[in-house]
């Protein structure tokens, strides 16, 4: 990136590891100034990188893979020193990317290829809708999965044919620097500019000036942020796309299978220490079988190993640290407000007294309801509360009684209830029988209704909207002069009129005395 003449040093930010609270790195802070030079930069890369057809983009990305698996064991290390998961929750978000330049590798053509569309009026014109990249598409992106929704967010903005400057968390910004490192080498190793993507860094403030400079924002965070850019963005009238937060409900029916149920709660609420956009943040189950679950996700819940992975013992933990201080202190508070409004806390409650990172205890909270916070606001951290309800109507009307509308899940063995239930839940996705499994689905768009935001990452939509449509309209018969153009005559009026009463028209006899003309007229 061209940087500014300064005179003074650029102010950093410090990374620590979440995990260790120990130094692990930093990164310079970018001005608005530096983020217009990056913007300027990037798009003058974006005119050669936009020129290059689907097979060749395709090849660099997959070489970029390449490289990207010959770096694995750094890229892993930094993911979980600067966000503090497991290595396995690493590792996951490493296959996703490997994954994302797979298929949109394969799949850009198909869903980018110009599509003809055959009028049902104006016959007499060839139409076709293509899609043309935007430009530079600014990524602003949180801190639970660095890798994902930095690198992996860029490649569907990447194929499409953008120039794509990302914004990472000032809590994990190094996974970004490192991956978009190894994306620009193999830019350069097929004699383009670096600059086709780029990181800036830093706050609030950098953001900002991203979202003044580039063609479009696709922001994942949180609700307030998420409208404070819409707003932005509208000064502007650049689109946005807002990825946001949720508070994805359980459904389990009397039905269930109770040990699968059991299992995907426990995964489904506490992998990567619950900070997932669609973890499980709260249940509700059938009062009949309420008990048995109970037991079962608090047995399986005390069961779980908290700490760090060592990568050369063969010891794992299962639950990792929480990024982010400030959301270790919303977690705190949730279970405070739930146990001062009556909650049973069954396991867990409190940071882990055995670690001196910032690591929350796995908890289960019983005896919750929709006056308490944790049922009613985003968490995002290690807790899962657990609600008896009478029925399927009941849980379906708790579920629905959010703001949010991420994802959800619905448990039964009877998959077609299963599947009616889960067409009534207000949500993004819905699983059923399975958690968090959607965004694995790449094929299928992903993303939510009401306060979780607008826009759809992933399948054709995932990739179409970092492209404005073109239509291309080609006249086909060259006559000297189409019925709508001048001079209007009162020829023409009455063609019009025949015209408009035979097309429009609800009566066959209608439309005929209205082609043959009205004498009464
Ligand atoms: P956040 O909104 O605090 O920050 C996200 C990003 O926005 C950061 O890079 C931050 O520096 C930047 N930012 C902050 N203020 C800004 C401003 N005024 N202008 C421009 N940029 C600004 O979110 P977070 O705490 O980093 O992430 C947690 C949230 O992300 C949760 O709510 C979670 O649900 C959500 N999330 C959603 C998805 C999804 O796909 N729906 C995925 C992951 C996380």
């Amino acid at each position: 990136m061209a940087q500014p003449l300064r005179l003074e040093p650029r102010p950093v930010i410090e990374i620590h590891s979440p995990a260790t609270l120990n130094k692990i790195g930093e990164v310079t802070i970018d001005a608005a100034a530096d983020v217009r030079a990056a913007i300027a930069t990037a798009r003058a890369a974006f005119r050669q990188w936009s020129t290059l057809d689907f097979k060749q983009r395709a090849n660099v990305l997959l070489s970029a893979r390449d490289l990207l698996l010959a770096r694995q064991e750094d890229i892993i290390q930094t993911i979980c020193a600067e966000n503090g998961k497991p290595r396995m929750e690493a590792i996951s978000e490493f296959f996703y990317v490997c994954d994302v330049i797979t298929f949109y590798a394969k799949q850009a053509k198909r869903f980018l290829k110009p599509e003809r569309v055959t009028p049902h009026l104006l016959r007499n014109k060839k139409v076709a809708v293509h899609y043309e990249p935007r430009g530079v598409i600014g990524l602003i992106t949180p801190w639970n999965f660095p890798f994902i929704l930095t690198i992996g967010e860029a490649i569907p903005a990447l194929m499409a044919g953008n120039a794509v400057v990302i914004k990472p968390s000032e809590w994990t910004p190094l996974i970004a620097k490192l991956g978009c490192e190894i994306l620009q080498q193999a830019f350069t190793k097929a004699g383009l500019p670096a600059e086709i993507l780029q990181v800036v860094n830093g706050y609030g403030e950098t953001g900002g000036a991203l979202v003044d400079e580039a063609d479009m924002i696709a922001f994942t965070g949180s609700v307030n942020t998420g409208k404070r850019i819409a707003e932005r963005a509208a000064k502007r009238l650049i689109p946005v796309s807002l990825e946001l937060g949720g508070k994805d409900p359980m459904i389990v029916c009397r039905d269930a299978d109770v040990e699968r149920a059991a299992n995907a709660a426990v995964w489904g609420a506490f992998t990567n220490s619950g900070q997932v956009c669609i973890s499980v943040e709260r249940v509700y189950v059938d009062e009949s079988i309420a008990d048995e679950f109970t037991k079962r996700v608090v047995e399986k819940t005390k069961q779980l190993r908290q700490g760090i992975d060592e990568k050369n013992s063969e010891q794992r933990v299962d639950v990792g640290a929480m990024t982010f201080p400030r959301q270790i202190e919303t977690v705190e508070d949730h279970v405070n407000d739930a146990k001062a409004h009556g909650a049973t806390i069954l396991t867990g409650g409190q940071r882990n007294p055995n670690l001196s990172g910032r690591f929350y205890e796995p908890t289960v909270l019983a005896n919750v309801d929709h006056s308490m916070k944790i049922m009613t606001e985003e968490t995002f951290g290690p807790v899962l509360p657990i609600m008896r309800v009478k029925n399927e109507d009941e849980a379906l009307r708790l579920a629905n009684d959010s703001i949010y509308g991420l994802n959800a899940s619905v448990w039964t063995k009877d998959k077609t209830k299963g599947e009616r239930l889960a067409a009534q839940v207000e949500a993004g996705m819905i699983c059923v029988n399975d958690v968090l499994v959607g965004f694995a689905v790449t094929d299928a768009p992903s993303g939510g209704l009401k306060e979780s935001g607008i826009g759809k990452r992933h399948g054709a939509h995932g990739i179409r909207r970092f492209c404005h449509e073109q239509v291309i309209i080609t006249d086909r018969f060259g006559l000297k002069r189409e019925m709508i153009w001048y001079p209007y005559t009162a020829q023409t009026e009455r063609l019009m009129l025949r015209v408009l009463g035979a097309l429009f028209s609800t009566r066959l006899s209608q439309k005929l005395k209205a082609l043959l003309g009205d004498k009464n007229k």
